[in-house]
């Protein structure tokens, strides 16, 4: 195994694991890494969990999706009685990923770029959220009683590159996913090819029933026309950042 062999996916909502990164999560699982998520919002009980415990088997991972428990900005009933990801107090967050981050050891975190990869405010926070969490996991002075220090040492951030933008924008109807132009491609350091993993990609991402019915952008997605389709499926782009010396290949 030349990369990671542990390692530890942040995400939002259900649907993003299998849509942006689920060919990276089932390359790792296939070559026998230790691959874990974290879902920020939705709770047990919600059609979206089982939808996601779905995907995660499809994906292999190696645990069933560690839950935050956190509502979806949009969405209160995703975690009713709960607070809205982006409105709960911060260090409660960084404090529950930070004991996640201490057992599981993680050699890699993966999240969103800075921008949640199309200005969603549930991604940007889970940006924020995930790269203070792997600063907090290696000071073993904060919150002692949640495990020993970690150091995390590389972080990913999934984004989506301009010249994927403009090969798939003309083809969306709604384009509500991409109102933007993309990283350029010069800022993005890792193209992963999935090609090898797609077809448990797509059967993770159509494990999702209750958002392709809903959301226009996934029905978007899957009408893509065969050529960009498979350019948008095929491959997933990443940002790095080494906390330590050299950092540790995702892949
Ligand atoms: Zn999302």
């Amino acid at each position: 195994m030349s990369g990671a062999s542990r390692a530890l996916f942040v995400h939002a909502h259900p649907d993003d694991e299998s849509l942006w990164t689920g060919g990276t999560i089932a390359s790792l699982a296939r070559g026998g890494a230790e691959v874990s998520l974290v879902t920020c919002t939705w709770v047990r009980g919600t059609t979206r969990h089982g939808e996601l415990v779905d995907a995660a088997r499809e994906l292999e991972l190696a645990r069933d999706p560690i839950m935050l428990g956190y509502a979806d900005s949009f969405v209160p009933d995703s975690a009713p009685g709960a607070s809205s990801f982006i409105l709960a107090p911060f260090d409660e967050q960084v404090a529950a990923l930070v004991a996640h981050i201490r057992v599981l050891k993680p050699q890699v975190l993966v999240t969103y770029d800075a921008f949640g990869m199309y200005g969603h405010p549930d991604h940007i926070h889970a940006n924020r959220l995930t790269a203070a969490a792997a600063d907090a996991a290696a000071v073993g002075a904060y919150h002692s009683d949640l495990g020993d220090p970690w150091q995390v040492s590389s972080l990913y951030f999934v984004t989506i590159p301009e010249s994927i933008v403009t090969a798939i924008k003309p083809h969306l109807a709604t384009a509500s996913h991409l109102p933007y132009t993309g990283t350029p491609d010069a800022q993005v350091d890792l193209w992963v090819d999935v090609g090898a993993c797609v077809g448990c990609k797509i059967r993770a991402i159509t494990s999702h029933r209750t958002e392709i019915a809903r959301s226009a952008s996934m029905q978007d997605f899957g009408a893509l026309p065969p050529g960009p389709q498979r350019l948008f499926l095929r491959s997933e782009a990443y940002q790095r950042r080494d906390l330590v010396p050299g950092g540790v290949d995702l892949i």
